[in-house]
């Protein structure tokens, strides 16, 4: 008797989806048809590379596109989606104080991987990969350099130093994007780090949920459920990247009981517009997830064709705070560069110290009092 055929079912392991990630000109010109700017990017990064003008080769971000991404990306040149993820050849030109690593990462660095600029709070660099590698990635001198995952021996390190700095009370996953690492590696660095460092508050940085849905899991979920106070921040950019696979994805966070942040970058010809950062941040608290941070620009080499001036940043900002209740309205914060630390560019209004008072002066010229003790 010839066996009954079960159907297979439409279902590919995430893991796959990430591997077969598009990171050639070729492959992405079987998909697209790549504008005069992008394809004389390719032509530029030939040259440089057989020059191996390692100056410049050292801020170059290697392309990788998730395929889910791409089906997203219109065919228009200026599809905001697509600005993204598909590089023109602008990135070759480096303004006057744009650098690969703008933040100075790597002063403020103890030991490999691990960021210490503010007294209790360190950044863990877990990976230098992303399933999507953005076209305005500030961290330029470290992702896609081919490091991988963090070794057993930088760990030793890692986990070294937060034992003789106990005033660090939390600790952020980022990168590249932590989720590119297995469940199985990248909890078992949480239960490391828990473990010599119980109560420690963690947070993970990610795209996934908006390059590769699959990716969140319910059994990531609630292995990060099971490891609370643990935060998941959501880096997003755009209504059109909260798809019903993305919504899906957030909500099963989120029905684990994961507590959500976002954080936006201010782009140029993406996102730069009143109306579709309402729409974006709207989308995000009706979808559980709190607003927390909207960038300015980095001054990362090759970024200047993305960056929004900051008076235009804090113009709009003024207008979303008319538009948002706090509860949807981020932090619009700059990073000073050379490691200043972030800075918030929400304006504060007018305070005068008086004898007894704080005078405040809104900005439609009225005048409260606000008693000193
Ligand atoms: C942004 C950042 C943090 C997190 O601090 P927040 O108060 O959440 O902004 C920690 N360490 C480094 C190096 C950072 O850049």
């Amino acid at each position: 008797m010839v066996g009954i055929r079960v159907p297979l079912r439409k279902f590919t392991h995430w893991s796959l989806e990430y591997r077969r990630r598009i990171q050639t000109r070729k492959r992405l010109e079987r998909r697209i048809a790549l504008s005069p700017s992008e394809s004389n990017y390719f032509k530029r990064l030939e040259q440089e590379g057989m020059q191996e003008s390692a100056g410049r080769m050292g801020g170059v971000v290697p392309v990788s596109i998730t395929t889910y991404y791409l089906n997203l990306v219109g065919s228009e040149p200026t599809d905001p989606l697509r600005l993204q993820c598909i590089p023109r050849e602008e990135e070759w030109e480096a303004g006057p104080l744009e650098t690969a690593d703008p933040l100075s990462d790597q002063t403020f660095s103890p030991v490999p991987r691990l960021v210490h600029r503010y007294r209790d709070r360190v950044l863990l660099l877990v990976t230098d990969q992303c399933a999507m590698n953005c076209r305005f990635c500030f961290r330029r001198h470290f992702v896609g350099k081919n490091q991988g995952a963090i070794r057993q021996s930088e760990l030793d390190h890692v986990i070294q130093y937060l034992k003789e700095h106990l005033e660090v009370k939390e600790l952020l996953l980022s990168g590249g994007d932590p989720l590119t690492l297995s469940d199985e590696k990248l909890f078992a660095l949480v239960d490391t780090i828990r473990f010599s460092r119980p109560g420690i508050v963690l947070r993970v940085s990610s795209r996934m949920p908006v390059v590769l849905p699959s990716r969140i899991t319910r059994r990531f979920a609630y292995q990060m459920r099971n490891r609370q106070p643990f935060w998941f921040v959501l880096h997003v950019n755009h209504p059109r990247e909260l798809t019903q696979e993305a919504e899906q994805a957030l909500k099963r966070l989120a029905d684990a009981g994961v507590p959500l942040l976002s954080q936006t970058v201010l782009l140029r010809g993406v996102n730069d517009e009143v109306g579709v950062l309402e729409e974006l941040f709207r989308s995000l608290t009706a979808r559980r997830i709190k607003p927390y941070y909207l960038f300015q620009m980095d001054l990362a080499q090759g970024t200047s064709h993305f960056r929004v001036p900051l008076d235009r940043g804090m113009s709009l900002m003024r207008e979303l705070k008319n538009r948002l209740s706090a509860l949807s309205l981020p932090t619009y914060a700059l990073d000073l560069p050379n490691g200043g630390g972030k800075v918030s560019l929400i304006d504060p209004p007018r305070m005068i110290e008086g004898e007894r008072e704080w005078i405040f002066h809104t900005p439609e010229g009225r005048e409260y009092r606000y008693p000193k003790e």
